[in-house]
């Protein structure tokens, strides 16, 4: 993407943050020119274009990834330790779903409280202001579940927001909280502060597109992809990243073989698997995640 911004009554150019990496800047005079490129397929919804004010931060994850963070000034304080905890939470999700799908990642933390949402805009989340390791961890999901591979139609979008929200959960069983199935619990008592409406309709099978992001969605779908982690005969601690003994199914697509399904139309098919124990590395549409989310 290619944005030009008039620079400001001082002469200095707003910032211009894109998906992907920058990879030019332009001088115009009174105007600067900006050029961001993502590497990898990225579905409309995905795409953001944030221009204003902003400290930008360049770091790079244990594993050599960039991390560009873009922060509004007066979130500077609350979003200090983003620069430590974007690349603990990629390290994290890498282990624990497969390599990062992106070839960068970070953060835009806005100012714009009233705003009430975040958005998992690809390789950089949108955040109204700065993000709790809860919310950053499910935004940062959404890069695995939701932008590698991108349902066909909204009535999935579970598939995006219930494994973003399990993921919450996991975060939790491996930094010193609940296990996944006391979390389950609480959803299924109701006791869980996020429960409420959750039996409305069932995840896949919202009523209307006024409905794609009611809790059934989030709540119910996560509850769904633990029973089927579960069902599939994972494990919910912090030392069962790797593939059990008897898991067939490898891991999630990298970019590279996500690419045909991320953007696929109805009529486009994706290769599917026809033997779980299959040794080749396929991959696989969405309807099929649930056979090979591994925890
Ligand atoms: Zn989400």
């Amino acid at each position: 993407m290619t944005v030009t911004v008039p620079k400001d009554e001082d002469g200095d150019p707003y910032d211009v943050i894109g998906n992907g990496e920058l990879t030019k800047e332009e001088d115009k005079g009174d105007r600067v020119t900006r050029h961001w490129r993502s590497k990898e397929p990225m579905a409309s919804y995905l795409a953001n274009v944030t221009v204003g004010y902003f400290e930008i931060a360049n770091v790079r994850t244990g594993d050599g990834l960039p991390v560009y963070l873009a922060v509004d000034p007066d979130e500077s304080e609350a979003a200090e330790g983003l620069r430590d905890l974007v690349p603990q939470v990629i390290a994290w999700a890498s282990k624990r779903f497969g390599p990062y799908p992106f070839s960068s990642t970070g953060a835009i933390v806005d100012h714009l409280p009233d705003l009430d949402y975040a958005l998992e805009t690809q390789t950089k989340p949108y955040f109204d202001s700065a993000p709790d390791a809860k919310l950053l961890v499910h935004e940062l999901a959404h890069q695995w579940f939701g932008n590698s591979v991108t349902p066909r139609a909204w009535k999935d979008m579970w598939l995006n927001e219930g494994f973003a929200n399990y993921a919450e959960w996991l975060w939790e069983v491996d930094h010193g909280g609940k296990t996944a199935q006391e979390t389950f619990a609480s959803y299924y008592d109701g006791t869980h502060p996020e429960s409420e409406g959750i039996w409305n309709f069932a995840p896949a099978d919202p009523p209307s597109v006024a409905h794609v992001s009611d809790p059934p969605v989030y709540g119910h779908g996560a509850m769904v992809a633990h029973k089927s982690a579960r069902r599939s005969g994972t494990r919910h601690s912090s030392t069962s990243c790797g593939p059990g003994p008897s898991s067939t199914a490898t891991r999630m697509p990298t970019h590279s073989s996500s690419s045909r399904c991320a953007r696929g139309s109805p009529e486009r098919t994706c290769p599917r698997s026809s033997t779980a124990g299959s040794s080749k590395r396929r991959s696989p549409p969405a309807s099929e995640w649930l056979l090979l989310f591994r925890t």
